[in-house]
Protein backbone atom coordinates (compact mmCIF):
# COMPACT_ATOMS: atom_id res chain seq x y z
CA UNK A 1 0.00 0.00 0.00
CA UNK A 2 1.21 3.33 -0.56
CA UNK A 3 0.33 5.89 1.80
CA UNK A 4 2.14 8.93 -0.19
CA UNK A 5 0.28 11.61 -2.25
CA UNK A 6 -0.13 10.75 -5.89
CA UNK A 7 1.05 13.08 -8.79
CA UNK A 8 -2.69 14.37 -8.96
CA UNK A 9 -2.33 14.98 -5.58
CA UNK A 10 -4.70 12.42 -3.98
CA UNK A 11 -4.45 9.87 -0.96
CA UNK A 12 -6.25 7.47 -2.51
CA UNK A 13 -9.80 9.01 -2.61
CA UNK A 14 -9.12 11.66 -0.48
CA UNK A 15 -6.85 15.04 -1.37
CA UNK A 16 -7.11 17.17 -4.79
CA UNK A 17 -7.31 20.50 -5.54
CA UNK A 18 -10.85 21.64 -5.40
CA UNK A 19 -10.86 25.13 -6.02
CA UNK A 20 -12.38 27.76 -7.74
CA UNK A 21 -11.08 28.94 -11.10
CA UNK A 22 -9.56 32.07 -9.88
CA UNK A 23 -7.22 30.40 -7.27
CA UNK A 24 -6.07 27.99 -10.25
CA UNK A 25 -3.23 29.99 -10.96
CA UNK A 26 -1.73 30.70 -8.02
CA UNK A 27 -2.41 27.02 -6.34
CA UNK A 28 -0.63 25.72 -9.77
CA UNK A 29 2.51 27.83 -9.41
CA UNK A 30 3.10 26.37 -5.63
CA UNK A 31 2.32 22.80 -7.37
CA UNK A 32 4.95 23.37 -9.90
CA UNK A 33 7.57 24.69 -8.22
CA UNK A 34 7.42 23.51 -4.34
CA UNK A 35 8.86 19.97 -4.25
CA UNK A 36 12.09 21.75 -6.69
CA UNK A 37 12.42 24.39 -4.04
CA UNK A 38 12.52 22.29 -1.35
CA UNK A 39 15.49 19.86 -3.05
CA UNK A 40 17.81 22.70 -3.11
CA UNK A 41 20.52 22.34 -1.44
CA UNK A 42 20.19 26.05 -0.64
CA UNK A 43 17.09 25.45 0.48
CA UNK A 44 17.52 22.63 2.31
CA UNK A 45 20.95 24.12 4.70
CA UNK A 46 18.60 27.51 5.09
CA UNK A 47 15.77 25.41 6.67
CA UNK A 48 17.97 23.17 8.58
CA UNK A 49 20.06 26.18 10.01
CA UNK A 50 16.89 27.38 10.92
CA UNK A 51 15.17 24.69 12.80
CA UNK A 52 18.67 24.44 14.80
CA UNK A 53 19.24 28.01 15.57
CA UNK A 54 16.28 29.44 16.11
CA UNK A 55 13.80 26.66 16.59
CA UNK A 56 16.07 24.57 19.05
CA UNK A 57 16.03 21.72 16.87
CA UNK A 58 16.67 18.79 17.29
CA UNK A 59 13.63 18.61 20.05
CA UNK A 60 14.42 16.34 22.52
CA UNK A 61 13.06 12.38 23.06
CA UNK A 62 12.60 12.36 26.80
CA UNK A 63 11.95 8.70 28.45
CA UNK A 64 9.33 9.36 30.74
CA UNK A 65 9.99 6.82 33.90
CA UNK A 66 7.15 7.80 36.12
CA UNK A 67 4.44 7.83 32.92
CA UNK A 68 6.38 4.91 32.04
CA UNK A 69 5.60 2.72 34.83
CA UNK A 70 2.23 3.78 35.29
CA UNK A 71 1.15 2.08 32.00
CA UNK A 72 3.79 -0.70 31.99
CA UNK A 73 5.49 0.33 28.88
CA UNK A 74 8.65 2.40 27.64
CA UNK A 75 7.36 5.23 27.14
CA UNK A 76 9.15 7.79 25.06
CA UNK A 77 7.47 12.23 24.62
CA UNK A 78 8.77 14.10 21.43
CA UNK A 79 9.23 17.21 23.18
CA UNK A 80 7.95 19.44 20.25
CA UNK A 81 6.88 21.46 23.31
CA UNK A 82 10.29 22.54 23.64
CA UNK A 83 10.21 24.71 20.69
CA UNK A 84 10.28 28.26 20.15
CA UNK A 85 6.94 29.44 20.01
CA UNK A 86 6.03 26.40 22.10
CA UNK A 87 4.07 23.84 19.82
CA UNK A 88 4.98 22.23 16.12
CA UNK A 89 3.67 24.66 13.89
CA UNK A 90 7.13 26.98 13.90
CA UNK A 91 8.23 24.06 11.82
CA UNK A 92 5.60 24.15 8.38
CA UNK A 93 5.72 28.20 8.81
CA UNK A 94 9.66 28.33 8.57
CA UNK A 95 9.20 26.23 6.18
CA UNK A 96 6.64 28.18 3.73
CA UNK A 97 8.32 31.48 4.18
CA UNK A 98 11.63 30.24 2.79
CA UNK A 99 9.27 28.80 -0.20
CA UNK A 100 7.67 32.14 0.16
CA UNK A 101 11.12 34.13 -0.49
CA UNK A 102 11.71 31.72 -3.45
CA UNK A 103 8.61 32.12 -5.14
CA UNK A 104 9.49 36.14 -4.72
CA UNK A 105 6.09 37.10 -2.70
CA UNK A 106 6.57 40.05 -0.15
CA UNK A 107 3.42 39.40 1.15
CA UNK A 108 2.12 36.74 3.83
CA UNK A 109 -1.44 35.52 4.25
CA UNK A 110 -2.85 33.10 6.80
CA UNK A 111 -5.99 32.16 8.90
CA UNK A 112 -5.99 31.16 11.99
CA UNK A 113 -8.90 30.10 15.00
CA UNK A 114 -6.80 29.85 18.03
CA UNK A 115 -4.11 32.02 17.07
CA UNK A 116 -1.70 29.57 17.22
CA UNK A 117 -0.61 29.15 13.48
CA UNK A 118 -1.18 32.98 13.46
CA UNK A 119 1.57 33.21 15.84
CA UNK A 120 3.87 30.94 14.61
CA UNK A 121 3.24 33.35 11.03
CA UNK A 122 3.55 36.49 12.90
CA UNK A 123 7.03 34.99 14.25
CA UNK A 124 8.66 33.88 11.00
CA UNK A 125 7.27 36.94 9.31
CA UNK A 126 8.97 39.11 11.87
CA UNK A 127 11.98 37.16 11.26
CA UNK A 128 12.08 37.58 7.57
CA UNK A 129 10.99 41.37 7.46
CA UNK A 130 7.94 40.42 5.41
CA UNK A 131 4.25 41.92 5.45
CA UNK A 132 1.64 39.59 7.44
CA UNK A 133 -1.92 39.76 7.62
CA UNK A 134 -3.62 37.76 9.45
CA UNK A 135 -7.52 36.71 9.05
CA UNK A 136 -9.46 35.79 12.42
CA UNK A 137 -13.04 35.31 13.54
CA UNK A 138 -14.45 37.98 15.27
CA UNK A 139 -15.55 35.66 17.80
CA UNK A 140 -11.82 33.94 17.96
CA UNK A 141 -10.04 37.54 18.46
CA UNK A 142 -12.08 38.28 21.16
CA UNK A 143 -11.58 34.60 22.82
CA UNK A 144 -8.10 34.27 22.12
CA UNK A 145 -6.61 37.60 23.47
CA UNK A 146 -3.07 36.88 24.36
CA UNK A 147 -2.46 35.44 20.93
CA UNK A 148 -3.93 38.41 19.28
CA UNK A 149 -1.81 40.88 21.18
CA UNK A 150 1.21 38.16 20.58
CA UNK A 151 0.83 38.76 16.65
CA UNK A 152 0.15 42.90 17.01
CA UNK A 153 3.78 42.89 18.82
CA UNK A 154 5.10 40.93 16.38
CA UNK A 155 3.62 43.36 13.66
CA UNK A 156 0.72 41.64 11.81
CA UNK A 157 -2.54 43.02 10.68
CA UNK A 158 -5.35 40.78 12.41
CA UNK A 159 -8.44 41.34 10.77
CA UNK A 160 -11.52 40.86 11.93
CA UNK A 161 -13.48 38.08 9.57
CA UNK A 162 -16.97 39.31 10.43
CA UNK A 163 -19.22 36.83 8.37
CA UNK A 164 -21.12 33.52 9.26
CA UNK A 165 -20.39 32.50 12.47
CA UNK A 166 -16.88 34.73 12.61
CA UNK A 167 -14.95 31.73 13.50
CA UNK A 168 -12.29 29.65 11.52
CA UNK A 169 -13.67 28.66 8.20
CA UNK A 170 -14.93 32.30 8.19
CA UNK A 171 -11.33 33.45 8.52
CA UNK A 172 -10.46 31.23 5.87
CA UNK A 173 -13.22 32.68 3.08
CA UNK A 174 -11.53 35.54 4.23
CA UNK A 175 -8.07 34.28 3.27
CA UNK A 176 -9.15 32.96 0.12
CA UNK A 177 -10.53 36.30 -1.16
CA UNK A 178 -7.28 38.20 -0.34
CA UNK A 179 -5.44 35.74 -1.69
CA UNK A 180 -7.63 35.62 -5.38
CA UNK A 181 -7.23 39.79 -5.15
CA UNK A 182 -3.43 39.58 -4.95
CA UNK A 183 -2.12 36.70 -7.10
CA UNK A 184 1.33 38.56 -7.67
CA UNK A 185 2.51 38.81 -4.48
CA UNK A 186 1.30 36.80 -1.62
CA UNK A 187 1.77 33.42 -0.74
CA UNK A 188 -0.96 31.73 2.02
CA UNK A 189 0.54 29.87 4.50
CA UNK A 190 -1.73 27.00 5.89
CA UNK A 191 -1.21 25.72 9.02
CA UNK A 192 -1.76 22.18 8.60
CA UNK A 193 -2.02 19.53 6.17
CA UNK A 194 -5.35 20.57 5.16
CA UNK A 195 -6.38 22.37 1.64
CA UNK A 196 -5.86 22.12 -1.63
CA UNK A 197 -2.91 19.75 -2.88
CA UNK A 198 0.07 20.35 -2.57
CA UNK A 199 -0.36 21.94 0.46
CA UNK A 200 -0.99 18.79 2.35
CA UNK A 201 2.00 17.14 1.22
CA UNK A 202 4.14 20.28 1.65
CA UNK A 203 3.45 20.87 5.09
CA UNK A 204 3.55 16.86 6.23
CA UNK A 205 7.40 17.32 4.60
CA UNK A 206 8.14 20.21 6.64
CA UNK A 207 6.63 18.58 9.57
CA UNK A 208 8.67 15.05 9.12
CA UNK A 209 11.44 16.33 10.82
CA UNK A 210 9.84 15.43 14.04
CA UNK A 211 9.74 11.37 12.65
CA UNK A 212 13.49 11.84 11.29
CA UNK A 213 14.58 12.83 14.42
CA UNK A 214 12.77 10.23 16.22
CA UNK A 215 14.47 7.37 14.66
CA UNK A 216 17.72 8.43 15.31
CA UNK A 217 17.32 9.27 18.57
CA UNK A 218 15.40 5.90 19.41
CA UNK A 219 17.92 4.07 17.88
CA UNK A 220 20.49 5.63 20.56
CA UNK A 221 18.85 5.05 23.23
CA UNK A 222 17.12 1.63 22.58
CA UNK A 223 19.05 0.21 19.96
CA UNK A 224 16.15 -0.01 17.68
CA UNK A 225 14.77 2.70 15.25
CA UNK A 226 11.27 1.44 15.13
CA UNK A 227 9.12 1.87 18.16
CA UNK A 228 5.81 -0.73 18.37
CA UNK A 229 3.34 2.84 18.94
CA UNK A 230 3.49 6.42 17.41
CA UNK A 231 0.85 8.34 19.41
CA UNK A 232 -0.50 12.03 18.32
CA UNK A 233 -3.42 13.84 18.59
CA UNK A 234 -5.10 14.77 15.07
CA UNK A 235 -6.98 18.60 14.45
CA UNK A 236 -5.91 18.86 10.99
CA UNK A 237 -3.29 16.60 11.38
CA UNK A 238 0.21 18.30 10.83
CA UNK A 239 1.90 17.25 14.02
CA UNK A 240 0.78 13.43 13.23
CA UNK A 241 1.65 13.55 10.03
CA UNK A 242 5.21 14.64 10.66
CA UNK A 243 5.60 12.16 13.89
CA UNK A 244 4.20 9.47 11.35
CA UNK A 245 5.68 9.87 8.38
CA UNK A 246 9.04 8.13 8.18
CA UNK A 247 7.21 5.07 9.74
CA UNK A 248 4.77 5.08 7.53
CA UNK A 249 6.09 2.17 5.58
CA UNK A 250 7.35 0.47 8.90
CA UNK A 251 4.41 -1.88 9.49
CA UNK A 252 4.83 -2.90 12.03
CA UNK A 253 4.72 0.48 13.87
CA UNK A 254 1.55 0.69 15.14
CA UNK A 255 0.25 4.72 14.19
CA UNK A 256 -2.19 5.89 17.04
CA UNK A 257 -4.56 9.41 15.54
CA UNK A 258 -6.24 10.98 18.70
CA UNK A 259 -9.29 13.35 17.26
CA UNK A 260 -11.10 15.18 20.05
CA UNK A 261 -14.17 13.27 21.29
CA UNK A 262 -15.66 17.08 23.16
CA UNK A 263 -18.50 16.08 25.59
CA UNK A 264 -18.49 12.57 24.15
CA UNK A 265 -19.02 11.30 20.40
CA UNK A 266 -22.73 11.10 20.45
CA UNK A 267 -23.73 14.03 22.51
CA UNK A 268 -23.47 16.72 19.35
CA UNK A 269 -20.57 18.77 21.00
CA UNK A 270 -17.73 16.80 19.41
CA UNK A 271 -14.71 16.53 16.59
CA UNK A 272 -14.26 12.70 16.09
CA UNK A 273 -14.50 13.17 12.71
CA UNK A 274 -13.61 10.00 11.60
CA UNK A 275 -16.09 8.49 13.59
CA UNK A 276 -18.70 10.92 12.80
CA UNK A 277 -17.69 12.36 9.52
CA UNK A 278 -18.80 11.18 5.80
CA UNK A 279 -16.67 12.20 2.07
CA UNK A 280 -17.11 15.78 1.35
CA UNK A 281 -15.14 18.18 0.15
CA UNK A 282 -13.77 21.26 2.65
CA UNK A 283 -11.11 24.03 2.06
CA UNK A 284 -10.29 22.90 -1.86
CA UNK A 285 -9.55 19.05 -0.83
CA UNK A 286 -11.91 15.89 -0.48
CA UNK A 287 -11.43 14.41 2.81
CA UNK A 288 -13.54 13.14 6.23
CA UNK A 289 -16.11 15.94 7.02
CA UNK A 290 -18.80 16.14 9.78
CA UNK A 291 -21.66 17.22 7.78
CA UNK A 292 -25.27 17.18 7.87
CA UNK A 293 -27.48 14.81 5.37
CA UNK A 294 -27.04 18.10 2.71
CA UNK A 295 -24.02 18.45 3.30
CA UNK A 296 -23.96 21.40 5.51
CA UNK A 297 -20.40 21.53 7.88
CA UNK A 298 -21.54 20.93 11.35
CA UNK A 299 -19.91 22.63 14.25
CA UNK A 300 -17.40 20.85 15.68
CA UNK A 301 -16.34 21.34 19.32
CA UNK A 302 -13.14 20.53 21.62
CA UNK A 303 -12.05 21.57 25.20
CA UNK A 304 -8.65 22.27 22.93
CA UNK A 305 -9.04 25.23 20.41
CA UNK A 306 -6.48 23.49 18.43
CA UNK A 307 -8.78 20.03 17.34
CA UNK A 308 -11.69 22.50 17.04
CA UNK A 309 -12.22 21.54 13.50
CA UNK A 310 -14.91 19.59 11.34
CA UNK A 311 -12.71 17.87 8.81
CA UNK A 312 -9.25 16.08 9.21
CA UNK A 313 -6.25 16.21 6.07
CA UNK A 314 -6.87 13.88 3.74
CA UNK A 315 -3.73 12.13 4.46
CA UNK A 316 -5.47 10.86 7.89
CA UNK A 317 -8.89 10.16 5.82
CA UNK A 318 -6.36 7.88 4.02
CA UNK A 319 -5.07 6.15 6.97
CA UNK A 320 -8.22 5.58 8.41
CA UNK A 321 -10.01 3.78 5.66
CA UNK A 322 -7.27 1.85 4.38
CA UNK A 323 -6.68 0.76 8.46
CA UNK A 324 -3.17 1.68 8.59
CA UNK A 325 -4.09 4.34 11.03
CA UNK A 326 -5.69 3.51 14.77
CA UNK A 327 -8.06 6.30 14.82
CA UNK A 328 -9.15 6.79 18.71
CA UNK A 329 -10.87 9.43 20.30
CA UNK A 330 -10.60 11.39 24.12
CA UNK A 331 -13.11 13.31 25.58
CA UNK A 332 -12.76 16.64 27.04
CA UNK A 333 -12.50 15.23 30.44
CA UNK A 334 -10.34 12.51 29.73
CA UNK A 335 -7.90 14.64 27.95
CA UNK A 336 -7.82 17.27 31.55
CA UNK A 337 -7.44 14.03 33.02
CA UNK A 338 -4.24 13.14 31.22
CA UNK A 339 -3.45 16.89 31.25
CA UNK A 340 -2.66 16.55 35.06
CA UNK A 341 -1.33 13.30 35.40
CA UNK A 342 1.61 14.20 33.39
CA UNK A 343 2.05 17.46 35.11
CA UNK A 344 2.29 15.60 38.30
CA UNK A 345 4.36 12.79 37.09
CA UNK A 346 6.89 14.17 34.67
CA UNK A 347 6.65 18.24 35.67
CA UNK A 348 5.39 18.86 32.40
CA UNK A 349 2.35 20.94 31.41
CA UNK A 350 1.02 19.65 28.21
CA UNK A 351 -1.22 21.78 25.48
CA UNK A 352 -4.49 20.71 26.04
CA UNK A 353 -4.53 19.30 22.30
CA UNK A 354 -1.25 16.72 22.89
CA UNK A 355 -3.59 16.09 26.23
CA UNK A 356 -5.63 14.05 24.14
CA UNK A 357 -2.71 12.06 22.91
CA UNK A 358 -2.01 11.30 26.29
CA UNK A 359 -5.65 9.96 27.19
CA UNK A 360 -5.24 7.54 24.91
CA UNK A 361 -2.64 6.03 26.62
CA UNK A 362 -6.06 4.49 28.45
CA UNK A 363 -7.01 2.95 25.67
CA UNK A 364 -3.97 1.02 24.68
CA UNK A 365 -3.11 -2.36 26.27
CA UNK A 366 0.69 -2.47 26.43
CA UNK A 367 3.01 -5.13 26.74
CA UNK A 368 6.12 -4.63 29.79
CA UNK A 369 9.00 -4.62 26.39
CA UNK A 370 6.92 -1.99 24.29
CA UNK A 371 8.78 1.35 23.37
CA UNK A 372 5.47 3.90 22.39
CA UNK A 373 6.72 7.40 21.53
CA UNK A 374 4.16 9.96 21.90
CA UNK A 375 4.76 13.49 20.46
CA UNK A 376 4.01 16.51 22.75
CA UNK A 377 2.53 18.78 19.95
CA UNK A 378 2.90 22.15 22.24
CA UNK A 379 3.12 23.17 26.00
CA UNK A 380 0.02 24.07 28.00
CA UNK A 381 0.99 27.46 28.82
CA UNK A 382 -1.66 29.05 26.75
CA UNK A 383 -4.50 26.74 28.13
CA UNK A 384 -3.72 27.66 32.25
CA UNK A 385 -6.65 29.48 32.59
CA UNK A 386 -8.94 26.46 31.34
CA UNK A 387 -6.69 23.96 33.30
CA UNK A 388 -7.25 26.35 36.19
CA UNK A 389 -11.26 25.79 36.59
CA UNK A 390 -10.68 21.80 36.53
CA UNK A 391 -7.66 21.66 39.31
CA UNK A 392 -8.70 18.51 40.75
CA UNK A 393 -8.42 19.27 45.14
C1 LIG B 1 -2.58 23.51 16.37
C2 LIG B 1 -2.16 22.48 17.32
C3 LIG B 1 -2.52 21.11 17.16
C4 LIG B 1 -3.43 20.64 16.08
O1 LIG B 1 -2.95 20.81 14.77
P1 LIG B 1 -2.44 19.59 13.90
O2 LIG B 1 -2.32 20.17 12.54
O3 LIG B 1 -3.48 18.51 13.98
O4 LIG B 1 -1.15 19.14 14.44
C5 LIG B 1 -2.03 20.18 18.07
N1 LIG B 1 -1.25 20.54 19.12
C6 LIG B 1 -0.89 21.85 19.30
C7 LIG B 1 -0.03 22.16 20.47
C8 LIG B 1 -1.34 22.84 18.43
O5 LIG B 1 -0.98 24.12 18.64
Amino acid sequence: MNYQVSEKGFYGEFGGAFIPEMLYPNVEELRSRYLEIMAEPAFREAFHHLLKHYVGRPSPLYEAKRLSQQYGARIFLKREDLNHTGAHKINNTIGQILVAQRLGKKRIIAETGAGQHGVATATVCALMGLECIVYMGEVDIQRQAPNVARMKMLGAKVVPACSGSKTLKDATNEAIRDWINNPGNTHYIIGSVVGPHPYPDMVARFQSIISEEIRVQLKEQTGSELPDYVIACVGGGSNAAGAFYHFLDDEKVKLVAVEAAGKGIGSGFSAATTTLGKPGIIHGSKTLLMQTEDGQIIEPHSISAGLDYPGIGPVHAHLFESGRGIFLSATDEAALRAGFLLTRLEGIIPALESAHALAALDQLQFKKEDTVVLNLSGRGDKDLETYMKYLPS
